[in-house]
């Protein structure tokens, strides 16, 4: 074969390690929930963007597809190569060094495979916040999250991924490095390349370093968790305290009790912090207040509106970092508590704010009509607009038998949840991007007109359609 005749020429173009052994490259050939398997000839893991560029150029001449990969915790399939065993798997995890933190700019430069908790602990170290977070930040790389424009718990104050990021290092398809590193909040000269390559899940050329944003640490943060009667009351709620809170509220997070009930059933330990069951609670942080008792005193005076307008019934709110902790945990367990019940049928989808009720209404009960033998478990960053319309079978789907049935239903499903996201002017992606888990079904909500620019930018910066083939857009 020829990619086995060229390694040793690939193995003396860069620094790093090239891996051929079935049993070291079995991680990479993976996702972390074993959904997705694929096969690679190799996976390389140069030590610098130099050493990025050396096998680009060596998988462009010999037209060698290439599949990026960074903490690989993707959620989409994006990371994993098919099964045909030709493509060279890229990993970019060695690509480690932090070259500079600028408190005066509020800017931090990084390198792909610096993991998002990295960053964060970096930028805390020099006083500053570095606010992206999301349940996976101990294994996500920022090449990853900036290649799927990651989105997290604090996106409502401070923006996804695309939003905290000024500049960007990219090697092109063919091996040459981009340096466009510029620490710049203003800068008007032409397209915005930054742009394309965020969010464009290595199907353009490869990140290799970022400069991105930082802010001030906030003095407090302090957590309420309030029961409220449904969706409409938690949208209500979320309109009064951006009115009060402005710029303090950083997080504003919905919840139905089912979610609440399996972190109960699976996370030893975790509780409601309230005394009756409500059909949702909502968890709303504010930060940035001068100090934790006007925090405090904000949320306290912003509830007491709340049950006076029957938007909650009740609330908690964090007076510890521990309960501060325990209160977060309640949202960052409910993925792990789903998966913990069996199956499950997942959506990631994004509605205008004043569109999330009706949206819940009418599907909760199109769903409840058609497939009575599902559960809902749906949460989501209601401030963000974005929920996670999930689906477990139903608690008396004990047997296997069953329970392969409820995973028989997932088209049909699909189909109707993403129909109901489109009529109400949604996307059926908000933060996971499409890799192969939602890139036909993107197709089919797209207009002709889109798929034509989508792809004349593909051929513009990849005409040999290497990079990471069959992700984001399908091959045809
Ligand atoms: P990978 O999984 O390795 O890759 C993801 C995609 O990016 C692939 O298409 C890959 O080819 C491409 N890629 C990776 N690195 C590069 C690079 N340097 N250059 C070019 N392309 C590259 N996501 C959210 O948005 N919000 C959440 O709240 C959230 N919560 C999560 C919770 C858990 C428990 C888990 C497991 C995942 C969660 N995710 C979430 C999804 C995931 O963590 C993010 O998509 C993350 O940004 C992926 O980063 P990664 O380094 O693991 O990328």
């Amino acid at each position: 074969m020829a990619a086995d005749m060229d390694l040793s020429a690939l193995r003396a173009a860069f620094s790093g390690r090239l891996l051929t052994d079935p049993c070291d490259m079995a991680p990479f050939l993976t996702d972390w929930r074993g959904k997705w398997k694929g096969r690679a000839f190799a996976v390389a893991q140069p030590d610098d963007a130099n050493g990025v560029a050396a096998v680009m150029r060596w998988c462009h001449t010999n037209s060698i597809p290439v599949v990026p990969q960074g903490g690989n915790t993707g959620l989409s399939g994006g990371a994993t190569p098919d099964d045909s065993g030709k493509a060279l798997l890229l990993s970019l995890t060695r690509l480690k060094r932090i070259r500079t933190v600028d408190p005066v700019n509020n800017t931090i430069t990084v390198e792909a495979g610096v993991t998002l908790l990295e960053v964060q602990d970096t930028a805390r170290s020099s006083g500053r916040l570095f606010p992206l977070s999301l349940a996976a930040e101990g294994s996500c790389t920022i090449g990853g999250n900036l290649a799927t424009n990651a989105g997290g718990v604090q996106v409502l104050r401070y923006g996804n991924a695309r939003d905290l990021c000024l500049g960007l290092e990219v090697v092109t398809p063919n091996g040459e490095v981009w340096s466009g590193l510029r620490a710049l909040r203003k800068d008007n000269t032409g397209y915005d390349l930054r742009n394309l390559f965020v969010g464009s899940e290595g199907t353009l050329g490869i990140i290799t370093a970022a400069v991105l944003k930082l802010f001030p640490l906030p003095a407090a943060q302090v957590l309420a968790f309030v029961a409220v009667p449904s969706p409409r009351a938690s949208v209500a709620l979320l309109q009064l305290a951006q009115e009060r809170l402005g710029s303090g509220l950083t997080a504003f997070e919905l919840m139905s009790d089912s979610c609440i009930s399996l972190v109960e059933k699976h996370v030893p330990g975790s509780r409601l912090p309230l005394q009756d069951r409500s059909p949702w609670y909502v968890l709303l942080e504010v930060s940035e207040a001068r100090d934790e008792g006007q925090a405090s005193s904000e949320i306290e005076s912003l509830l007491e509106s709340a049950l006076e307008d029957s938007l909650a019934t009740d609330a908690a709110i964090s007076t510890s970092l521990s309960q501060f902790d325990a209160l977060w945990a309640l949202r960052e367990d409910i993925s792990e508590s789903q998966a913990a019940e069996g199956p499950t049928i997942k959506h990631d989808i994004s509605l205008p704010i004043s569109q999330i009720a009706d949206f819940i209404e009418v599907t909760d009960a199109a769903v409840a009509a058609s497939f009575p033998s599902a559960r809902l478990v749906v949460f989501g960053h209601v401030g963000d607009g974005n929920l996670h319309y999930n689906l477990s079978p139903s608690p008396d789907h004990k047997t296997v038998e069953s329970r392969g049935a409820f995973g028989a239903l997932e088209r049909p499903i699909n189909r109707m949840v993403h129909d109901a996201v489109s009529a109400h002017g949604g996307s059926i992606s908000a933060e996971h991007g499409l890799g192969v888990l939602r890139r036909d079904e993107a197709a089919h909500y797209k207009s002709q007109t889109e798929l034509n620019l989508l792809r004349a930018v593909k051929a513009a910066l990849d005409p040999q359609g290497l990079m990471n083939p069959g992700k984001l857009l399908n091959n045809s």
